[in-house]
């Protein structure tokens, strides 16, 4: 790629894409780009089409057992691939009145899982009452997804690590390399050091140590336009090379295909590698995959209270295709009954060994 394109990029990836005013910050947009080009041109076939060849159309939901909250799009970081396009500049959180609603449903749901993201889900200003009254439902899996950088963004943050390990979080973070360069490079200069730092404090009060019951994991995506390598291998390496490097553990790494959506989908079109990027995915397209992607074991809530089949149709705006649409209304019962809202997105979670914010899934 051009060194120009490449500084512009870096430039602009300082602000969000709602900042600089980006046409690619109104979801309608992002689905015009999604279901025209290729896909109208009939040289890829739709996704509802591709899972109609063995069956899966439409996507139904299985049990559900993941409740995913979004409590804002604040972040301390703007990553160059965002599929939230978070950012300093968000102002979007979540209120204490949503996370009342949200508390009801926590306390009664059968979900065994509650996954807590953002944004830098810490930013929210009654992110620790949340939390605190979260925990006490008794929710088996309770996860926060920390960037591990606000750790050390502000005094305030770092007793982080004490606060999860009282309310027994299960801490889960992104970390795209385990070298300086690449991290940085997708993450923001000087992240990696922090990162670092953040992952050694998590490891000080027993974060994920090898017989510790507070797990730590780590979220790898790919820093180009290619798709993920294998999981395992890659959790062998990152394990090595942060073990002999800074000695540090961790228990598992999530492999995650990057979405053609939002920031990621800028940096695709602006790189020019957008067609072969969803020629790639749909190339890679893997029927296993279907059954277990990542909506259909769960619901996830936005910082305003409506409900998504998951977290990138959160960012594109499609609701759940349900008469319950918002927190205050959720019916659990009613909802597992719905159809999944699908589009060509969608690929980035089938292809290969599928993928979805757990990793892979197939
Ligand atoms: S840390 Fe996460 S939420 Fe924040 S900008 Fe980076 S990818 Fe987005
Ligand atoms: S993008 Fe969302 S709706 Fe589409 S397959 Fe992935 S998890 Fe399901």
């Amino acid at each position: 790629m051009e060194q120009s394109i490449l500084t512009e990029l870096k430039n602009a990836a300082k602000k969000s894409l709602k900042a600089r005013h980006n046409d690619l910050a109104d979801n309608h947009r992002q689905l015009e780009i999604l279901n025209g080009g290729l896909f109208a041109d009939g040289e890829l076939p739709y996704f509802k089409d591709k899972i109609a060849e063995t069956n899966q159309f439409p996507l139904k939901p299985n049990t559900l057992e993941i409740l995913q909250i979004n409590v804002g799009y604040m972040c301390n970081q703007v990553c160059e691939h965002c599929h939230v396009d978070a950012g300093p500049d968000r102002k979007e959180i979540m209120t204490r009145e949503t996370m009342e609603q949200c508390l009801e449903v926590i306390r009664n749901t059968g979900a065994h899982t509650l996954d807590l993201t953002g944004g830098a889900p810490e930013m929210n200003p009654n992110f620790r009452w949340f939390v605190e009254e979260a925990s006490k439902a008794g929710i088996k899996d309770f996860i926060v997804r920390s960037n591990l950088t606000i750790i050390l963004a502000n005094k305030k943050y770092q007793d982080l690590p004490e606060f999860f390990k009282k309310h027994n979080v299960h801490v889960v973070s992104s970390m795209p390399h385990y070298t300086r360069g690449k991290t940085d490079k997708q993450r923001g200069d000087g992240v990696f050091d922090k990162s670092i730092k953040a992952l050694q404090m998590l490891n000080a009060v027993g974060y994920g140590m090898p017989d510790s019951s507070l797990r730590l994991d780590l979220v790898y995506n790919p820093s180009g336009a290619f798709l993920p390598s294998d999981q395992a291998a890659l959790e062998h390496d990152f394990k090595k090379a942060l073990k002999e490097d800074f000695d540090i553990d961790f228990h598992n790494l999530f492999a995650i295909t990057n979405l053609p959506i939002s920031r990621f989908l800028d940096y695709l079109i602006a790189s020019e590698n957008y067609e072969d990027y969803m020629y790639a995915l749909v190339d890679a397209y893997n029927p296993a995959a279907v059954s277990n992607v990542m909506c259909t074991n769960t619901i996830s809530v936005g910082w305003d209270g409506w409900l998504y089949d998951c977290d990138f149709n959160q960012m594109l705006d499609l609701k759940v295709a349900s008469t319950v649409k918002h927190i205050k209304d959720y019916n659990e019962d009613l909802l597992n009954d719905r159809d999944i809202v699908i589009s060509q997105h969608c690929y980035g979670c089938t292809a290969g060994a599928g993928s979805s914010c757990q990793g892979s899934v197939a």
